[in-house]
């Protein structure tokens, strides 16, 4: 998607071969504008896919999902990451070890916004070792749904998220694919 290549190349800071920050546009100051072209993208791959729900992560995924999620015309749930005091009914849960923040959490998602007839789309910011991914699949696998894909917005492809994603069936759809951030230079898979 040239408009988001465009924006990581000048927007993007990279902080190491491994991490890129894009906190100018995607996960702290949210560009608005490239949040709708990211949502019409999604919604146009993902049009006949059947899809019910849509469900991310929070908090960086929130943003990408809402705009799908309007487009297709369906709700949007996060997994939370702190139990909150008026979730306290049975929750389906999954711990995810987080690439950037190097700590194991608990995300969790009620069952009362997932059943066995839907069908989601999850949706992320990030694709790196898919430690994420695997816990969202998780919940929605406890809940008896399918997994009809996933929408990432960048992927780095040079960690190994997305070959098990691949191996194991699902359609991965990112919109940017990292191929190296060696020598603080972004270089995609065109
Ligand atoms: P994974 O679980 O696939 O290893 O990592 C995905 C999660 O880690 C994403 O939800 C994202 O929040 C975070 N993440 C992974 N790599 C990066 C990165 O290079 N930059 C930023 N800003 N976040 C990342």
């Amino acid at each position: 998607m040239e408009a988001l290549h465009k924006k990581i190349r000048e927007e993007g800071v990279v902080l190491s071969d491994q991490v890129l920050k894009v906190d100018a546009f995607l996960n702290h100051q949210i560009d608005p504008a490239l949040m709708k072209l990211i949502g019409d993208e999604f919604a146009a791959l993902f049009k006949d896919s059947g899809i019910t729900k849509i469900v991310t992560i929070e908090a960086s995924g929130i943003a990408p999902a809402i705009m799908t999620g309007l487009n297709l015309g369906v709700p949007v749930i996060f997994a939370r990451k702190q139990q909150s005091l008026t979730l306290t009914e049975n929750l389906l849960s999954a711990t995810v070890y987080s690439f950037t923040k190097k700590v194991e959490s608990t995300v969790a998602i009620s069952p009362r916004h997932l059943t066995s007839s839907d069908r989601v789309l999850i949706i992320d910011d990030f694709l790196a070792n898919g430690k994420a991914s695997q816990a969202l699949i998780s919940i929605i696998k406890q809940a008896g749904a399918t997994v009809a894909g996933l929408g990432i917005v960048i992927e780095k492809s040079f960690q190994g998220g997305r070959a098990e994603l691949d191996a194991q069936g699902y359609r991965v759809e990112s919109l940017a694919r990292v191929k190296s951030l060696s020598g603080g230079v972004v270089t995609f898979i065109e």
